[in-house]
């Protein structure tokens, strides 16, 4: 199993957090998800999540804890990257976090919005409203981000998210990864 190139959406450049404060908690971002996406994410499992390392810049604070979550299809094996920032500590359901997913649909669908409402950034979209994969401007997330964000719900419960391995990774702003 390998991520395919021709499934990650590369970054146009830096991010931009447009909205310093994300407004939604990750159950509501959760929660307000389309059902299409809600449904689909029964068929991603998540691999592996780890804590990986933010690299020092303007755009979240030092105390900020980033998830890495490795996700893959049951059906079809593709492997996508969610990444979960945390301004206030540890995750947990209430916790308002900012999300990204490499997939075209976090992208081309959700991005802008949860750009917007603090929950994302701009960064792997030209920052073009999705007027015609979203033209209401609907909040949601991927079927990956949902299958990560419930899988963390389930581990902060009984601490084992505390205990996530570190991984040497560092974020990688230019690449996307
Ligand atoms: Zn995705």
């Amino acid at each position: 199993m390998a991520i395919r190139q021709a499934d990650i959406m590369k970054p146009l450049g830096r991010p931009r957090r447009v909205v310093s404060k994300p407004r939604h908690t990750a159950s509501v971002l959760v929660r307000r998800s389309w059902p299409s996406r809600r449904k689909s994410a029964k068929q991603i499992a998540v691999r592996s999540v780890k804590v990986i390392k933010l690299p020092r810049n303007e755009m979240f604070k030092a105390q900020t804890v980033a998830y890495r979550v490795v996700t893959y299809s049951k059906l079809n094996k593709h492997l996508h990257r969610v990444t979960v920032f945390v301004d206030s500590g540890w995750f947990s359901s209430k916790s308002r976090p900012v999300v990204d997913c490499s997939c075209a649909d976090f992208v081309y669908t959700f991005e802008y919005v949860l750009a917007y409402t603090g929950n994302g950034m701009i960064w792997r979209c030209n920052g073009d409203t999705p007027d015609e994969r979203n033209p209401g401007h609907r909040l949601g997330l991927c079927k990956h981000a949902i299958a990560a964000l419930t899988v963390m719900h389930r581990r902060s419960l009984s601490e084992k998210l505390v205990r996530s391995t570190r991984s040497k990774a560092k974020i990688n702003w230019r690449r996307g990864k």
